[in-house]
């Protein structure tokens, strides 16, 4: 058998990351794991490494490199500790790493994600965030270094098996007519617009199918998460902003379709479990197993489509917008929703102010281009001030 290939996992604590290194345990001749990251759990990510055998710990909070240090040692760890943004770069940079899990929240995940792709490496992409503001950068590097590059996100990934393996070529080419990803509507679905004034965080982080982190959980909840995938299928997959769309689907069981020029439908289905995706991107073109139970069809009361309600889920109406505008637009878009997340998630602003510190951001922002790393973080930079003064005048 061939040599175990060799993966970083970047935001290992996370649910994405454990996710991951469940699947990874069941196929140890497969897969060794070379090295973890986190951003400040000292002790979790000590831990991981114990347990994998990872031979580099980075943690992404320069604050914490000594602890890590502490950290590693009383847990029996022989992992390099690495720390900061430079420590998350130095692992991907290690020529052993031939794959890299890409699953750190938020635009803190691009740097790295972008130089495992500029490096040729195996990515397999959770962090949207990076695909969203970054998408022609990605594109124009992904041509340069002939990376493979496979979506973990359970909407693109079930775009990515049920699209021919040609798809690159171009999605006419293959007589592609629409990509159609499936929300499952978040916990607040059927809440009426006064409901959602008074959401409370632990509401919105209780997602009814999907066990996820607390960023994205509330993104589900306001629907931003599914524009975010919608600019993220735009430069996976190289589609006209015409050829995506929306539908509502409750159940989480049909994880997104693609629509053919002779009226074929094809679509991935699966229980809601992100191994399975995760276990997909890892062994692609292969197939392996995840430790995901089978899908009883029959044990399936309902599948339900609705159209999307833009109205009371504004935020999705404001991701398609900034997809139209280009250029910066979507790093502008993404930047003011991490600081209005966090906002609500700190008790600051009311879950309805998520859309409108967003809006009002990106009313204001100027535009960067999106051409180049710096000019992506200026935009950010720049989104990240107007939204922090939005939410501290509480116009928002
Ligand atoms: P999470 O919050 O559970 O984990 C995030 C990880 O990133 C942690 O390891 C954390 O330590 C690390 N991290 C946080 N801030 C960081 C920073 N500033 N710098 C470096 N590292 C940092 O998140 P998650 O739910 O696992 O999501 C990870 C990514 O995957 C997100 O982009 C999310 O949109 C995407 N995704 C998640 C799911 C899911 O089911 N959880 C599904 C699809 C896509
Ligand atoms: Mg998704």
């Amino acid at each position: 058998m061939a040599s175990p290939e060799q993966l970083a996992v970047l935001g290992a604590t996370g649910s994405i990351g454990t996710a991951t290194l469940d699947v990874v345990a069941r196929h140890p001749q497969r897969y060794q794991v070379y090295g973890l990251s986190a951003h400040s759990q000292v002790q979790e990510l000590a831990h991981l490494c114990q347990q994998t055998g990872a031979k580099v710990a980075v943690i992404s909070d320069p604050e914490r490199y000594q602890d890590l240090k502490r950290a590693l040692a009383a847990a029996g760890s022989k992992a390099r500790a690495l720390a900061g943004p430079e420590g998350l770069l130095e692992l991907v940079e290690q020529d052993q790493v031939t794959t890299v899990m890409a699953a750190i929240v938020g635009a803190a995940g691009l740097a790295p994600t972008l130089r495992a792709t500029e490096l040729a490496k195996r990515v397999l992409l959770a962090n949207k965030e990076s695909m969203v503001i970054a998408g022609p950068l990605f594109r124009s590097t992904l041509e340069h270094s002939g990376a493979t590059l496979i979506p973990v996100d359970s909407e693109h990934n079930a775009l990515f098996q049920a699209l021919p393996p040609d798809h690159q070529a171009g999605l006419a080419r293959c007589g592609v007519e629409q990509l159609i990803l499936t929300a499952s509507g978040g916990p607040f679905l059927h809440a009426s617009e006064s409901d959602l004034d008074a959401v409370t965080p632990a509401q919105a982080c209780n997602h009814p199918n999907w066990d996820m982190g607390r960023k994205i959980s509330v993104d589900s909840a306001t629907l931003m998460n599914k524009g975010l995938e919608v600019i993220e299928a735009r430069w996976l997959f190289n589609a006209a902003p015409d050829q995506l769309d929306v539908v509502v689907h409750p159940q989480s069981i049909v994880h997104s379709l693609v629509r053919y020029r002779d009226g074929s439908l094809l679509a991935q289905l699966g229980l809601p479990d992100m191994r399975t995706p995760i276990a997909h991107a890892l062994a692609w073109p292969e197939r392996i197993e995840s430790g995901v139970a089978a899908l009883d069809l029959t044990a399936m009361e309902k599948l339900e489509f609705h159209a999307p309600d833009r109205n009371r889920f504004p935020c999705l109406a404001l991701a398609f917008e900034a997809m139209q505008a280009g250029g910066s637009a979507a790093a502008s878009l993404n930047a003011a929703n991490e600081i209005a997340v966090q906002a609500f998630l700190d008790g600051e602003i009311a879950f309805t102010h998520i859309a409108r510190v967003v809006a009002h951001t990106l009313d204001q922002a100027g535009s960067h281009g999106a051409a180049s790393l710096e000019h992506i973080m200026a935009a950010d930079r720049e989104a990240r001030t107007l939204a922090r003064t939005v939410v501290s005048q509480r116009i928002g």
